[in-house]
């Protein structure tokens, strides 16, 4: 048995440090960390083996897509195929396809197989973007989206038509981190793809940007593409964007085609900083930063100017049964990661908003281990106003539908000790009572 094959035996933090070790992108003999690698083409020793580059990638849904003939950097490049097989050795599943960025992951997984007329069921909270892009511009592209509570797993069924050919899926939602049960959504999937042909399938598509590798497994309940922000969590230090969609190997063609013709491909150096630094050090950072957010969402709770604290790890939670459920780390301990949403007492969510504007106004003047940003899931602590941030294409009524607050606030929780951000929250929340009181 050689290295590669008997690597299943090792623990899924270990694999994610060395990979597979070495495959055909990676054949360099003395490096211990892959190299970088700079070649926008690639040489072909006949011309027959640029054309079959070219037609195995044209072939949208082989059994079998094979290794891939390396032709030109758009096409697909060495270390982006060492990232994507540790991406789908961390999602448990076959194989991963990388973009320039999460949006352009979660483009592609959307329409990389819809035909003109097909038409797509989203989750009502999604990532403000994904919002926007399903608002915006898959309608003018002739694509109905509709959009339903999947707290309620069954929602989605009354709205399934025969055109019907996408569910779009997020959890734990952005900002509210409210959750989906997957094992029940799934099981409503299945029912409806049982007397459907392969080509009439719904497909599932969920954005495990928030979770997660480590901290859910969406492959377990059968969902078939998994979206990441490779920005945030995975890429963890703050320096790079990137995207990824991860799935099974009779997707792998489609998704190419797709990041061939429309052009989001991540750039080598960047794919290499993600899988180098990144990715190996996931199971590292994410229980410290996890457990900082455990340690501020208590302080947040106990504190007699904050109204409501949503964080999966707290028993006030009110989907603490789900949490339990869905978010397991690679060992199957509890893992509710490190994202919370707040907000401060006030008489209404005008008040409420003015509040929380002043306190990250202090916090932005006055912190030092905090910091107002959009992002998340990096080694530094941010902060920020969903509302009139990060989502901002939802209308002030569509973010009270959807379960957001105007004042709410969104923490994302980094490594720093975590007394040190509980010390700055605790000078931002006196300073912003002193304000409310004069
Ligand atoms: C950031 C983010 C995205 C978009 O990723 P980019 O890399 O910024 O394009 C999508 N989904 C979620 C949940 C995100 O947090």
């Amino acid at each position: 048995m050689d290295k590669n094959d008997n690597r299943k035996n090792y623990s899924l933090s270990t694999r994610l440090l060395y990979g597979k070790m070495q495959t055909q992108a990676w054949d360099y003999t003395h490096h211990v960390v892959p190299p970088i690698t700079m070649s926008s083409t690639f040489r072909l020793n006949s011309p027959q083996r640029g054309a079959e580059g070219f037609s195995a990638i044209g072939q949208r849904y082989p059994d079998d897509p094979g290794e891939q003939t390396y032709v030109y950097g758009r096409m697909g490049e060495p270390n982006n195929d060492m990232l994507s097989d540790v991406l789908a050795e961390a999602e448990g599943k076959e194989c991963a396809v990388t973009y320039a960025t999460g949006m352009a992951a979660i483009n592609a997984a959307v329409l990389f197989s819809l035909q003109a007329t097909s038409e797509v069921i989203s989750h009502k909270t999604v990532y403000g973007c994904t919002y926007s892009f399903f608002t915006n511009w898959m309608p003018r592209m002739g694509h109905k989206v509709t959009f339903c509570d999947l707290s309620n797993p069954k929602s989605f069924v009354e709205h399934v038509t025969d055109r019907t050919r996408l569910l779009y899926l997020e959890s734990p939602a952005n900002p509210t981190l409210e959750l989906l049960d997957l094992e029940a959504i799934m099981a409503e999937v299945k029912k409806i793809n049982a007397s459907r042909g392969e080509d009439d399938k719904i497909l599932t598509v969920m954005d495990n940007t928030f979770a997660t590798p480590f901290g859910q497994n969406p492959a377990k309940y059968g969902v078939d593409l998994i979206v990441h922000s490779l920005t945030k969590a995975l890429s963890g230090f703050g320096t790079v964007l990137g995207g990824a969609v991860v799935t099974d190997k009779k997707y792998k063609n489609g998704l190419t085609l797709f990041r061939k013709d429309f052009g989001g491909s991540l750039c080598p150096s960047t794919a290499w900083n993600i899988l180098a630094h990144g990715v190996s050090t996931l199971s590292l950072r994410l229980p410290k930063q996890q457990a900082n957010a455990m340690k501020v969402a208590e302080y947040l709770e106990a504190h007699p100017d904050v109204e409501r604290v949503y964080y999966p790890g707290l028993k006030s939670f009110p989907q603490y049964d789900i949490a339990q459920r869905m978010l397991r780390d690679f060992n199957g301990n509890f893992a509710p990661g490190f994202m919370l949403y707040f907000t401060l007492k006030a008489e209404d969510g005008d008040a409420s908003k003015v509040r929380g504007e002043k306190m990250m106004t202090y916090v932005a003047d006055n912190a030092y281990a905090i910091t107002l940003a959009v992002s998340l899931g990096q080694i530094r602590t941010l902060i920020e106003h969903p509302g009139s941030m990060t989502h901002a294409s939802y209308s002030a009524e569509e973010q009270i539908k959807i379960g957001m607050h105007p004042g709410g606030i969104r923490l994302a929780i980094g490594i720093e000790e975590a007394d040190d951000i509980i010390k700055d929250l605790d000078e931002a929340l006196i300073a912003t009572r002193e304000f409310a009181n004069t």
